[in-house]
């Protein structure tokens, strides 16, 4: 795959890293993600993929841009209130890298689109804000054989890990299903939180694309903002999990 003179221009200082290099920055430019959300961590991850030479971004999101997006959604814009957040990210991405794909699919993610959606990407990226999306999109992350980098936020919080199946616990594994989590009210959050975990989310799907070591798997990386500290937990699989367990 030939790279233009822009091209070129448009990534030296990552093609600069020994891990890179041309033949890294081949396989991102081959690479197809699926972001699910274009709000707080979808903002992020789907700018730097983009910026970074991401060949082909899906994009889904349901919702329509409202002011209360603003402080931390920052693909979309005051202009923006009340458009689809993916047309209005998909303007946004187009203009800041033409050699990129961007589809953008305003839909719900539900158990029995989510295949379709994911089409021929080969990496999920979680950038949902519940639980009921997240335990769609591990399922079929499972389902398919292909890696689904978690990340999710709270107020000045944030946590990000990296599930592989058939390598690493999966997310039902980590937080198993409880009561009453369908009826919980989104949580305040504070914008720079999820442009925090996002970055996270995006440095580690370059990783996969490119298969360095070193993912964040098995894993739980927690951000705490209010007294400045990164915590990791290591996760385990459970044996009877329902989801990705052989019992
Ligand atoms: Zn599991």
């Amino acid at each position: 795959m030939e790279f233009t003179e822009h091209e070129l221009q448009r990534y030296t200082r990552q093609i600069m890293i020994p891990e890179f290099g041309l033949e890294g920055q081949q396989k991102i430019k081959s690479a197809k993600v699926f972001v699910a959300g274009v709000g707080g961590l979808g903002s992020i991850s789907s700018y730097y993929l983009t910026a970074g030479g991401i060949g082909h971004l899906t994009l889904v999101d349901r919702d329509k841009v409202d002011y209360s997006n603003l402080n931390r959604q920052i693909i979309h814009w005051t202009e923006d209130k009340g458009k689809w957040k993916t047309a209005s990210g998909m303007r946004k991405l187009e203009s800041l890298n033409p050699h990129a794909s961007i589809h953008a699919i305003q839909a719900e993610i539900t158990e029995e689109n989510c295949e379709e959606l994911v089409g021929d990407c080969s990496i999920i990226v979680d950038a949902m804000d519940n639980m009921k999306g997240r335990r769609i999109l591990n399922a079929t992350s499972i389902k398919m054989g292909i890696p689904y980098v978690y990340g999710g936020v709270h107020q000045l919080d944030g946590m990000a890990t990296v599930f592989i199946p058939g390598k690493t616990p999966c997310l039902e594994c980590v937080f198993p299903r409880h009561e009453g989590e369908a009826a919980s009210n989104p949580p305040g959050v504070l914008g720079p939180v999820p442009g925090l975990i996002a970055c996270i989310q995006s440095i580690e799907t370059m990783k996969l694309i490119l298969g360095l070591e070193g993912l964040l798997t098995g894993r739980l990386l927690c951000f705490c903002g209010f007294d400045m500290t990164f915590r990791e937990f290591k996760i385990n699989t459970n044996p009877s999990c329902p989801v990705c367990g052989t019992n």
